[in-house]
């Protein structure tokens, strides 16, 4: 499923986060658990009416020191520009329109994205009609919203989550397999994409009227048609200031977000880093497929058990996802791109692949057989029967009798079993328990 992203921007104290804890609720981000990653609550997760989205408070983005009030928000706005399908703009409705709101008008009308105008701070409806003055920034009819009392904010949902792009779920750019890379600046991404657009085994072509970021990142290989996901970014390079940490990890969850397979570029000479560890832990937990791309292979001096090394070693920081397979390549000269290319369209096929009923509990029948289920205090935990749930990722239902008596051992064991007769190379696979009888 491919989520909305909504920023929200507008200079200080007119209540954006206030609004931002408002529309994600009480709900924990899921992404909490990660500190460091996205433990500030700038990003986190909203759901209105059935629509799930990513929510953004460019205003949580810290300034960088030398910053003045503007040329920090011109970067928030820029963030939300590049990454927004929707930029909540909010204003105080108290305070009244200032000449800051008209230079953050001025900057998201030039950007053509879809802006909606939330007039905040209007606890009192009959205050409403104030907010004529706002109607100067031109953004038509502003939503008259208050946070802090929770006044207009389903009629500002209702309004946002028409932006959001819904057509991607049901019509024929879902059969699009959606690819992000992700790896620290300088590892050779750009690189990659130009090498593999430049391929001669793919096709590249433009679809018309699909979204900004297809344009020039779409490629069939084989069967399968691709789009490289945020790509726009990477291969323009006009993009804010990497050097700022916070704005290229939102970018890179947004994208994860948006992606069936993610592609870990690793610098050959650098090895994994700290961050790739968190980003690679966040794909995972959101249960994208992945292979890993150890770059710049041809700068590496070799011998014999280089390679062996190598994997061992990656094996063993990303030790949560051993299915990830793991291809040396080299971006500039195009070794092993093409294998690579190949394991996209194996890893996606893995990603798919649906087991049947009959021979998913033969598996588990065996699996039961060598190796009985854990028991506590005289109780055994009984398996019945399992079935797959879902594909991408593949995630199965397992009826038990008690959800207590499973042990995480015994789930791993499990799903080890699963992958011994199947494999699902590059994809994570989810096992649910139910409680049954
Ligand atoms: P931000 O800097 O834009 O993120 O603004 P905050 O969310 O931190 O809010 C700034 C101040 O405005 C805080 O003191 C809030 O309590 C207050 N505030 C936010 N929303 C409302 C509202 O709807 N009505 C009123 N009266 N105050 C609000
Ligand atoms: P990005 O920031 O991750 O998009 O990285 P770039 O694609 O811009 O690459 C950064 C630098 O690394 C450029 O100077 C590339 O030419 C160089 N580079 C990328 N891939 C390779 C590679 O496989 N081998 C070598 N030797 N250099 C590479």
């Amino acid at each position: 499923m491919n989520k909305g992203i909504l920023c929200i921007i507008g200079r200080p104290n007119v209540g954006k986060s206030t609004l931002f804890n408002r529309i994600v609720g009480k709900k924990i981000a899921i992404t909490e658990d990660q500190p460091g990653v996205t433990r500030d609550r700038i990003y986190s997760e909203g759901e209105w009416l059935g629509n799930h989205f990513t929510v953004i408070d460019t205003g949580g983005l810290e300034p960088e020191k030398e910053d003045t009030i503007m040329s920090n928000i011109q970067k928030q706005a820029q963030v939300a520009i590049e990454t927004a399908d929707v930029i909540l703009f909010v204003v105080d409705g108290i305070e009244g329109l200032t000449s800051t709101d008209r230079e953050i008008a001025n900057i998201l009308r030039k950007s053509g994205n879809e802006v909606i105008l939330a007039v905040n701070k209007i606890d009192n409806p009959k205050n409403g009609s104030d907010v004529y003055e706002f109607y100067e920034l031109g953004f038509g009819e502003p939503m008259i919203i208050s946070s802090e009392q929770g006044l207009g904010i389903g009629d500002l949902l209702d309004e946002v989550v028409k932006y959001f792009p819904k057509e991607i779920m049901d019509s024929e750019e879902d059969d699009l397999i959606k690819v992000t890379l992700i790896g620290k600046p300088n590892v050779g991404k750009s690189s990659l994409i130009n090498n593999i657009l430049g391929e001669e085994r793919v096709i590249v072509t433009n679809i018309p009227g699909t979204t900004r970021d297809a344009i020039d990142s779409y490629f069939k290989y084989e069967e399968n048609e691709y789009v490289f996901i945020d790509t726009a970014g990477l291969r323009r390079k006009r993009s804010i200031d990497e050097n700022i940490e916070r704005y290229s990890v939102i970018r890179t969850l947004t994208a994860i977000d948006r992606a069936d397979i993610c592609i870990l570029v690793i610098d050959a000479l650098e090895g994994v880093t700290e961050q790739d560890t968190k980003i690679a832990g966040y794909a995972h937990d959101n249960g994208k497929a992945m292979i890993i791309a150890i770059n710049k292979w041809d700068l590496v001096e070799k011998e014999n058990l280089t390679y062996r090394e190598f994997e061992k070693s990656i094996r063993e920081t990303l030790g949560f996802m051993t299915y990830a397979p793991i291809v040396f390549i080299s971006a500039l000269t195009g070794q092993r791109v093409p294998k690579l290319m190949d394991l996209l369209n194996i890893v996606n096929n893995n990603y798919s692949l649906r087991i049947s009923t009959g021979v998913l509990n033969d598996i588990i029948n065996q699996a039961v057989l060598m190796n009985q289920p854990p028991s506590e205090k005289g109780r055994r935990c009984k398996i019945y029967y399992g079935t797959q749930a879902s594909v991408r990722p593949p995630t199965f239902i397992i009826f038990i009798n008690d959800k207590e008596l499973m042990h995480f051992s015994y789930e791993r064991y499990l799903e080890n079993q699963i992958r011994t007769h199947f494999g699902f190379s590059g994809t994570p696979i989810k096992l649910e328990f139910r409680q049954k009888g």
